[in-house]
């Protein structure tokens, strides 16, 4: 790899104000054109001026400087994807202006200036991040590179434009065209440019304050738009408050976009979001699909003020925008709306970032950054999940520090660029404690520990111990001798002293707690609150007790309960018999996120750990399930009584009882209720459809796939849409699976769902090979529509191939198929094939004579 002084462009040579201008007609064809103008500050004289520029063409090179204007000759350096601009004498040091014009042609890939359609339209829409600005127009791409960007754009006067500022005036520009202009606006990075052309139609205004606030989208999806618009309302009042300095931009859209590689994307003042993560039917919406438009509506503007206002000065910091957005999202919600129990949310993430951390090629939050590839790759679980974890662990110990020492940083910091240190600094003048000695480690070094608790006899005391934990002990990103500092705390339980803590900074390899002598005796739970990004280990008998008395604690607590027992069962810290023993226990829990985490390690064990044994010992597995699980009182899926979650918690239990535990009742009542759905999707509650069309695709035939397909194509809502495609990857039927897999050749399909139907294919018990097969083979075309984070999702699938052979086929593969972008993962999936395997083996010995043992 280059070094990185190497790949920056000279700190000396930057840009204070950008003129943009942009000619583009989406609904006719994909050539678009433009000219800048950037007037730059040069810090030392210079011949030449080297900037970003990466797959257009640029001409007409001008610089002005002194009153005369020179023409400047261009060379391209496309490996530095940047263009030198020569001007044959010396210029500078102090102000000049550079002009140059370019043109080029809309992506197919979701990234720079991209093409999308929806029916009959076609869209021009940006992606910028991470370092995509340089394929729409010539740009200095580094986020410290701030500039104030006036933006103007040319188009047929039919259609609308949206940009980071509201538009200030049109003029007409000849045969139908108009040119809009946008307002100047303050200091930014060039990631965070935004331009939407097509036809878009608009919400009501809500305001918060001086910031009017509406939701964009195509037409027709008008009715779509309330549920954000009140989330945008309420997180962009709470946010104001906390930050104490109102929204830094003149208007804020909210702009669902027909196709789009993320969730969603920051734009200032434009926030750009794929439609399901934006636009939904209260009727017919589930909680989990209003959370997750709340959440991400929350997460985004959030970062107006972390990342837009106040910028990471380079990629290797990017966990300053998106740790705090993450967390500061669930924050937000939690206030919003306490009833949802959010955090529950939060403890998912916690768990998928732990599961990454725990691999020998994982890295640290903080991740040095030398090339184009690495800034790309580093939007990942660590960088968002662990980081966010991280945060709330400082938060937690700071207390009410925290805000105030966040508050000065972004004061002290607004329009510009910061560092990790500058953080640390706030938050140790605010809390007059040492933030960076505490945080940092965390921040800096990869991995985590297993915490080991261990009373002792007496029970007198709590000996801490801890070590890295790593899945599958290879050596690797993390050594062995690594510490961290550890805020440890415990939560007692039994007595009328339950819900006790007790603390302990774990620095070096162990420590003591001294149990005060009324608290003796009792189960120690080993992470209250979740509070510690690490994994708890209990000996087994100590396990069983606390899961005797597992209702005391909280649902985030009895998620990460089961997740540890869970992991450590896997990586064989722990027999995977004592996981199995907690399971009774926790499957009568009636919160639904706890029954989730339980039930998607069932359903590992299920798809893969059981087909290993005889058939005997599968189906004492499943009577297990059905008695631990089941019965359920009332029709399958009729809404009992109650709020979301009594509702969810029945989904998940339908989930296993239908899935892991074939039930032949429950699927009956699947396959009739799949049906009334697709007939009506009033007819089922929104809970259940979930589950009801998964149960009903994995044992259904062509009639229902032709069903499913009809209602995709018709869908009103993306949920809808997105729910009766899915449901086309589930099925087993060979020839059905193909049709599924089929769509991701469809040009209509949006690119997002591409990666995503090739990830619900390797999910597919019986259609992992067959994925793997039509993904080879069709490489080319998929590729093309798929950005980087899409691939790197359907990388992330293949283990689920599941053999040595698949391992060997998927490392041959991505050898002769580079993927620059995704060379961590395509690492990371070969070993969860290795862990997979080893596990497979340990615990098929394991699961059969318990089953005798359980006696059921
Ligand atoms: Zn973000």
């Amino acid at each position: 790899m280059t070094s990185r002084r190497a790949t920056r462009l000279d700190p000396e040579i930057r840009p204070s104000e950008v003129d943009l201008h942009v000619r583009v007609d989406p609904e006719k064809d994909d050539a678009f054109s433009g000219t800048v103008r950037i007037a730059l500050r040069l810090g030392h004289a210079t011949r030449s001026i080297e900037l970003h520029a990466a797959e257009i063409q640029t001409s007409a090179a001008r610089v002005t400087a002194d009153g005369e204007t020179l023409r400047g000759r261009i060379d391209r350096d496309p490996a530095r994807e940047t263009i030198r601009v020569h001007l044959g004498r010396r210029i500078g040091p102090g102000p000049v202006e550079l002009e140059l014009a370019f043109r080029g042609r809309l992506r197919q890939d979701l990234r720079g200036f991209y093409r999308a359609r929806s029916g009959r339209y076609g869209y021009a829409l940006t992606q910028l991040a991470a370092t995509h600005a340089r394929r729409m127009f010539p740009c200095f791409d580094e986020p410290a590179m701030k500039a104030s960007f006036q933006v103007s754009v040319t188009t047929r006067r039919t259609l609308t434009v949206l940009a980071n500022q509201p538009c200030v005036r049109t003029e007409a520009a000849g045969r139908g065209f108009v040119t809009h202009h946008f307002s100047r606006t303050p200091p930014l990075a060039s990631y965070l440019v935004a331009v939407a052309v097509g036809r878009f139609e608009a919400s009501k205004t809500a305001h918060v304050g001086r910031t009017p606030i509406r939701v964009w989208h195509v037409p027709g999806k008008g009715h779509l738009t309330g549920f954000a618009l009140q989330a945008a309302r309420a997180s962009l009042a709470r946010l104001e408050h906390w930050f104490a300095l109102p929204h830094p931009y003149e208007k804020l859209d909210l702009v669902a976009v027909p196709d789009f590689e993320f969730g969603a994307m920051e734009n200032a003042g434009a926030v750009f979001f794929r439609e399901t993560a934006l636009l939904l039917d209260t009727k017919t919406a589930n909680a989990t699909e209003r959370r997750r438009v709340a959440e991400i509506v929350a997460h985004e503007l959030s970062h107006m003020w972390f990342g837009n206002l106040v910028t990471m000065a380079w990629w290797d910091d990017l966990w300053l925008n998106e740790s705090f957005a993450t967390w500061m999202a669930f924050h937000v919600i939690d206030d919003w709306k306490p009833a949802w129990g959010i955090w529950r949310g939060f403890q998912d993430g916690t768990a998928v970032a732990l599961r990454v951390d725990s691999l020998s090629d994982t890295h640290p939050v903080y991740c040095e950054v030398h090339d184009v590839a690495t800034a790309t790759e580093n939007f990942d679980e660590i960088t968002y999940e662990k980081g966010a974890a991280i945060v709330r662990m400082i938060e937690r110990t700071l207390g009410g520090a925290f805000r105030r020492g966040v508050r000065r940083y972004i004061r002290d910091h607004r329009e510009g660029n910061t560092v990790a240190s500058d953080l640390w600094r706030a938050l140790a003048v605010a809390s007059g404690r040492d933030v960076g000695a505490l945080a940092g480690t965390w921040i800096e070094q990869a991995g985590h520990p297993v915490v080991e608790v261990r009373p002792s006899r007496d029970g007198g005391r709590i000996g801490l111990t801890q070590r890295p934990f790593q899945a599958g002990r290879r050596p690797g990103a993390v050594p062995p001798s690594t510490r961290w500092p550890v805020p440890w705390s415990g939560r007692v339980l039994g007595g009328k002293t339950s819900g006790r803590r007790l603390g302990a900074t774990l620095t070096g390899s162990r420590a003591h707690v001294r149990v005060p002598s009324h608290l003796r005796g009792r189960p120690v739970y080993g992470n209250a609150d979740q509070g510690g990004f690490f994994r708890a280990l209990h000996r087994p008998e100590e396990l069983a007790e606390i899961a005797a008395h597992a209702r005391e604690l909280s649902p985030v607590e009895r998620m990460g309960l089961v997740d540890d027992a869970w992991a450590l069962a896997q990586s064989g810290d722990l027999p995977l018999q004592a996981f199995l023993d907690l399971v009774p226990d926790l499957a009568r829990d009636g919160d639904p996120a706890v029954l989730g985490t339980l039930a998607s390690a069932i359903q590992t064990i299920t798809q893969e750990v059981v087909p290993g044994l005889g058939s005997d010992a599968a189906e004492r597995w499943r009577c297990f399930l059905r008695s631990a699980f089941g019965p359920l009182r009332g029709e399958p899926f009729r809404a009992p009584r109650g709020n979301d979650d009594v509702r969810d918690a029945r989904a998940h239990r339908l989930a296993i009882l239908g899935g892991a535990a074939e039930e032949p009742a429950i699927l009956a009542a699947a396959a009739v209720a799949a049906r009334n759905y697709c007939i009506d999707p009033a007819r089922l509650d929104p809970a259940f459809a979930d589950v009801a069309v998964r149960l009903a695709a994995e044992h259904g035939g062509k009639v229902l796939f032709d069903r499913f397909e009809r209602v995709w194509r018709r869908a009103r809502t993306p949920q809808l849409a997105r729910r009766a495609l899915m449901a086309q990857s589930r099925f087993r039927d060979p020839a059905l699976f193909r049709r599924a897999l089929d769509h991701t050749l469809d040009p209509a399909l949006p690119s997002g769902d591409v990666a995503i139907l090739l990830v619900r294919g390797f999910a597919n018990p019986v259609g992992a090979g067959a994925t793997w097969q039509f993904t080879k083979r069709h490489w080319k075309a998929l590729r093309r529509r798929m950005g980087a984070m899409l691939v790197t999702r359907v990388i992330d699938a293949t283990p689920a191939l599941a053999t040595l052979e698949g391992r060997r086929d998927v490392a041959a593969f991505f050898r002769t198929h580079p993927v620059p972008t995704a060379e961590r993962a395509v690492r990371q999936a070969l070993e969860r094939f290795d862990l997979g395997i080893a596990f497979r083996g340990r615990a098929t010995a394991e699961l059969e004579p318990w089953l005798e043992r359980a006696q059921v």
